[in-house]
């Protein structure tokens, strides 16, 4: 046996009590530091003799509570990062522990097995139909996002498994908005579709997809002898936190027999909220859907999750034969053989902790929350004359200032002093040609007061 140095039992309470004292003692939300002072840290660091554990314990520690943007912190107003439950800290943990080969499902069939459980009780609240679903843990929304584009061509085209897209007798096109997620921009140059193969549709006046636009694209395509076979409709627009109307894209879909892809890496966990659930409506009749439940689930990353009505499609897309990995049961359905990843983490154990431990009722509230901090955001903003240009259930807020929209002021101006005085991040987004802010609530931990003193900031830095 080979016993390492590292001390690592001596560090166990150390890292119990970062974990508790890191959330009760936040550091400011945005650092002040650059590449080269990390760099120049880092130097100390050349790997040639031992460090004693506990010092390179405390100088992680010291790297992250001072030279990140915290965005546990409840006035990290920004993407769509969250603040995480403690149960999925631990749950890391113990994943790591185990440390199970998701890969093959005979090598872990009690991981595989609650990862299976925990995915289609989310696909039943979704609306999925249970019978020939596939569903599987992804590293995020763009792996989830990435799978679906592979297996709506396995479904179309599925020659094209054999020979290639380059065979096929006409382009196939995928469509999606203006305002959709630019993961799908990567896979369309991933997969050899082509960022020419992708077709951006503009949105309307409330900035959801504009229906009427895509089926005059749909048609330009067909008529040009193209093959459009995709539509992507997201719920949760990452700027605005718009939902396309999905029932609409569904329909249309339907009509011209094209895959109809949702994208709620974001706004899907509000299926559990009975007030929200209804915005969401449509999703139900999607071909395939992407959730993270690294962002509204509030768990740490990477968890996305990717589900499809159509296992055949989806087995016909990731399958291969591997002469070397063990053979699984006929009736369970083989990670590597279905899914984007090989060796895999066990990416769900801390969804499966957190909804067994939570409840869907805390879940819906704690999803709640967040949306009536948000509206109470835009109410203080339109009090104090600000000006609101997104309308959303969903607590993403995008807004402006007369006195911006007269140049006294510049946006990036606001925003550069906002992040030199470190006490909170909001992010900006340019709208139908306006740059304007972007505040979304990630933290269940954030409070009106926290708003408050953010409502307090912009109003001090607009008018400087
Ligand atoms: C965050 C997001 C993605 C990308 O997901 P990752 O988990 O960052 O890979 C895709 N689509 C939407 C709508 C998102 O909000």
């Amino acid at each position: 046996m080979f016993t390492p140095s590292t001390s690592s039992t001596t560090l166990l309470d150390r890292l119990t009590d970062e974990i508790t004292s890191f959330y009760e003692n936040p550091t400011a939300v945005v650092p002040q530091v650059t590449a080269e002072q990390i760099r120049t840290h880092l130097q100390s660091f050349d790997f040639c003799k031992p460090i004693d554990a506990e010092r390179v314990f405390e100088e992680v520690q010291y790297m992250m509570r001072n030279w990140n943007v915290q965005i546990t912190h409840p006035r990290y107003f920004g993407l769509y990062n969250p603040a995480p439950l403690l149960t999925a800290v631990i749950a890391e943990a113990l994943a790591a522990v185990y440390n199970p080969q998701m890969a093959a499902w005979s090598h872990a069939p009690a991981a595989n097995e609650i990862e299976r459980h925990t995915l289609r009780h989310i696909a039943q609240k979704i609306g999925l139909p249970l019978e020939a679903l596939a569903c599987n843990f992804t590293a995020g929304g763009s792996e989830a996002n990435h799978s679906a584009v592979l297996v709506a061509l396995a479904h179309n085209f599925p020659q094209t498994l054999e020979d290639g897209l380059w065979a096929l007798p006409q382009r196939p096109i995928i469509y999606a908005s203006e305002l959709a997620h630019n993961s799908f921009d990567k896979i369309v140059k991933h997969t050899g579709l082509g960022l020419d193969g992708l077709r951006i549709v503009p949105v309307n006046d409330s900035l959801q997809m504009d229906v009427n636009a895509l089926r005059i694209l749909i048609k330009q395509d067909q008529n040009a002898g193209r093959k459009p076979f995709m539509v992507v409709g997201t719920a949760g627009i990452t700027a605005t936190g718009t939902i396309d109307p999905l029932t609409a894209i569904a329909d249309l879909c339907r009509q011209y027999d094209l895959w109809f892809h949702v994208d709620a890496a974001w706004a899907g966990a509000a299926v559990f909220s009975d007030t929200i659930r209804p915005a969401l409506a449509g999703i139900e009749l999607a071909d395939s859907v992407t959730v993270d439940a690294h962002k509204w689930f509030n768990l740490t990353m990477g968890a996305g999750m990717f589900f499809t009505r159509h296992a055949g499609s989806n087995a016909r897309a990731f399958t291969v034969r591997a002469d070397y990995m063990p053979p699984s049961e006929e009736a369970v359905s083989v990670p590597y053989l279905t899914t984007m990843q090989w060796s895999r983490r066990f990416i769900g154990l801390k969804l499966f902790m957190a909804l067994a431990e939570l409840g869907e009722d805390q879940l819906a509230r704690m999803i709640e929350y967040q949306a009536g901090l948000g509206a109470y955001f835009r109410e203080q903003l339109k009090q104090e004359g600000w000006i609101v240009v997104n309308e959303t259930p969903l607590p993403v807020v995008n807004f402006t200032h007369p006195r911006i929209r007269m140049s006294a002021v510049s946006v990036d101006g606001v925003l550069t002093k906002l992040y030199a005085e470190g006490d909170a991040w909001i992010s900006s987004v340019t709208l139908r040609g306006e740059k304007v802010f972007r505040m979304c609530i990630t933290n269940f931990k954030t409070t009106r007061a926290d708003v408050d003193s953010l409502m307090d900031q912009l109003n001090r830095l607009v008018s400087e």
